[in-house]
């Protein structure tokens, strides 16, 4: 899915590595956690300490391993990159810690879902850089204290609600990323243009900017598809016109709806005046399975304000039959 906010494999974590800001003044937008992560670090520096742990917390393609990068680039310090599902078992974890040097930094991605025994460990070695490894089974089972090189965690969760109150609690720093502006994802478009060196004008950059919801990692991915068609069939140049000719191609619409969004919308309008409709209704009306809906196509539609869950069911907001082109019924919509 063209504006799915995840990566979509490993060609395009390849071309996200090229794009990725390597300094804190080249991250575009996030003003506020920007300049308190430039405090929080350049104090540890001054002090020549580690920084306290650091938490990002947002949707996916947000920029959030960006910034672990470049915490550890502005640090000096090498990073070590793994997940919460990587974790299998503490010891697992444990070997990481172990083998961490002095001051390096360790990005843990998807942090809420560490296996709960390296959880644990992750506690102990987060506040005393030390764990204890347990050896053996049952009663002859013996713990042995393990020393850790004082380092500098950066987690990254897109559910902060669901990291437990311990875990959360031992991060000195935790840092919210919100959806972009579309003036923002203007200058990422600009500036990613620059790096694949694609000549783009400023209305073609907005035109980009606007459909890619709120998420850098859709802007980059719409670029793409942009100038394949502009080189294709256009002098190379992406422009507003080949930016609308081509992304209407792709069926991702001036708001960044694609068609899975415009059918839920189209048929709770067309077919339920635009409800109250039970979610199992709707989505047998479009031919997807409920989860699919309520996962894939709602969260958008909700932040979008075209869409809202009552208790009795989903209804459709005026902004909706206006983005469709259709008039609603006489009995006013929300
Ligand atoms: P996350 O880890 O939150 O899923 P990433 O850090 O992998 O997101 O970012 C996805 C892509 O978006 C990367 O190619 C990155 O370069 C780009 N990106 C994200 N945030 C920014 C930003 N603030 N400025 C410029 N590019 C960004």
């Amino acid at each position: 899915r063209i504006v799915s906010a995840a990566a979509d494999g490993p060609n395009e974590q390849v071309i996200e590595a090229a794009l990725r800001p390597k300094k804190l003044g080249d991250f575009v937008g996030q003003e506020r956690v920007r300049e308190q992560l430039a405090l929080v670090l350049h104090g540890a520096l001054g002090r020549g300490r580690t920084p306290d742990h650091v938490l990002l917390s947002g949707g996916p393609g947000l920029g959030k391993t960006t910034l672990a990068m470049i915490i550890a680039a502005e640090l000096g310090q090498p990073l070590r990159i793994s997940s919460g599902p990587a974790i299998e078992r503490a010891g697992d974890l444990a070997a990481v810690l172990s083998t961490l040097s002095e001051g390096e930094v360790l990005f843990l991605d998807e942090i809420h879902r560490l296996a709960r025994p390296a959880e644990e460990m992750l506690y102990m070695a987060m506040e005393d850089f030390r764990v204890d490894v347990v050896v053996g089974k049952g009663p002859g089972a013996t713990a042995i204290p393990l020393d850790i090189a004082p380092f500098t965690l950066v987690g990254a969760t897109t559910r902060a609600g669901m990291l437990p109150g311990p875990l959360r609690d031992r991060f000195g720093f935790t840092a919210h990323m919100d959806f972009y502006e579309p003036a923002e994802l203007e200058i990422i478009v600009r500036r990613s243009a620059g790096l694949l060196g694609v000549e783009t004008t400023d209305d073609g950059a907005a035109e980009i900017a606007g459909r890619a919801r709120g998420t850098p990692r859709i802007a980059n991915r719409l670029l793409r598809r942009v100038r394949d068609y502009a080189e294709v069939r256009g002098d190379g140049t992406v422009t507003r016109e080949s930016a609308r000719t081509a992304l209407s191609l792709y069926e991702v619409d001036e708001r960044g709806l694609d068609r899975l969004d415009r059918a839920v919308l189209g048929s709770l309008l067309r077919k339920f005046g635009g409800g109250p409709v039970g979610l199992s209704t709707l989505a047998v009306a479009v031919g997807e399975e409920p989860e699919t809906v309520e996962v894939v196509a709602e969260p958008f539609l909700v932040r979008q304000g075209l869409l809202a869950r009552t208790p009795r069911g989903r209804v459709a907001t005026g902004a909706a039959w206006a983005h469709l082109g259709l008039t609603p019924p006489p009995t006013a919509p929300l």
